[in-house]
């Protein structure tokens, strides 16, 4: 990963992700990414001796600045968690703002080393945090997870998970989990459905991709078929698993999640 520092002048159109305490300030209207020059913005003494810039959308860098409060007027708009642009920007921009909320998670988390406790300082060749004590070297964490939707017949499974359950709101979507150590992926699908379904699935196939910047997931979807076993629900991660028809589905994941996606694509095929 480069670590470019560009020089930034007043008059350098740039999109502007500016962090405080896990937040980012987002514009009132259509359009929440705060993007222009310097001198057109009505930002304060922005400290950019620290800003990375994360990468390019639309040909113009977006520029990460982290500030310390939230509260401070920025005369913009307001600080919000990085959901609130989930679906209202086109996907390439929120996964480039998603990155620059990686790296601020990376570099909070990466301040010491964890082999000899000494402070750890970053790198300016890469995106990196070193340990100059004893060279241990250390990237951005990403923690790949699978997410599967599962079809049997015309029907397909979907769970209540216990952390979308907010009453009169129970979404239901498809499941997923952490890849662990020494796991294929398709490994990871056949464990993760049995433990929280009870199921064993077949026909595995590799759908596509999302990194889900909460904190540093990267989303791998699948499509599976049903093979045999009784639903058995693992009630510590799910309220509820039932095989849905449909032309009768509960409330969904929102548009944009590669949960829906999935889903969509089966019910496209089953139609
Ligand atoms: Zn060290």
């Amino acid at each position: 990963m480069q670590n470019e520092q560009i020089h930034l002048t007043q008059q350098q159109p740039a999109w502007w992700l500016i962090i405080a305490e896990g937040q980012m300030l987002v514009c009132h209207g259509a359009q929440p990414v705060p993007f222009g020059c310097l001198d057109e913005l009505p930002f304060p003494e922005l400290d950019l001796t620290e800003h990375i810039v994360i990468g390019e959308f639309d040909g113009y860098p977006l520029v990460l600045v982290r500030m310390s409060d939230a509260n401070q007027d920025m005369g913009l708009g307001e600080y919000k968690g990085l959901r609130y642009i989930l679906g209202k920007v086109p996907d390439p921009l929120f996964n480039l703002v998603g990155r620059g909320f990686q790296i601020v998670n990376f570099l909070d988390t990466h301040r010491f080393c964890g082999q000899c406790g000494q402070p750890m300082q970053r790198i300016d060749w890469e995106l990196a945090m070193k340990c100059f004590q004893c060279g241990h070297r250390c990237y951005p964490r990403v923690s790949p997870c699978i997410i599967v939707a599962i079809r049997k017949g015309k029907q397909i499974l979907l769970a209540n998970h216990v952390r979308h359950n907010k009453p009169g709101q129970e979404i239901y979507t498809t499941l997923a989990g952490f890849t662990e150590a020494g796991e294929t992926l398709e490994q990871c699908v056949e464990r993760e459905v049995y433990e929280e379904a009870g199921i064993k699935v077949k026909n595995i196939r590799y759908i596509k991709s999302q990194p889900w910047p909460f904190p540093h997931s990267l989303m791998m979807g699948f499509i599976a078929d049903y093979a045999e076993g009784e639903l058995t629900i693992d009630t510590n991660e799910l309220n509820d698993a039932r095989w849905f028809n449909f032309d009768d589905l509960p409330l969904l994941p929102p548009h944009g999640t590669i949960a829906r996606l999935l889903i969509e694509k089966v019910r496209q095929r089953c139609l």
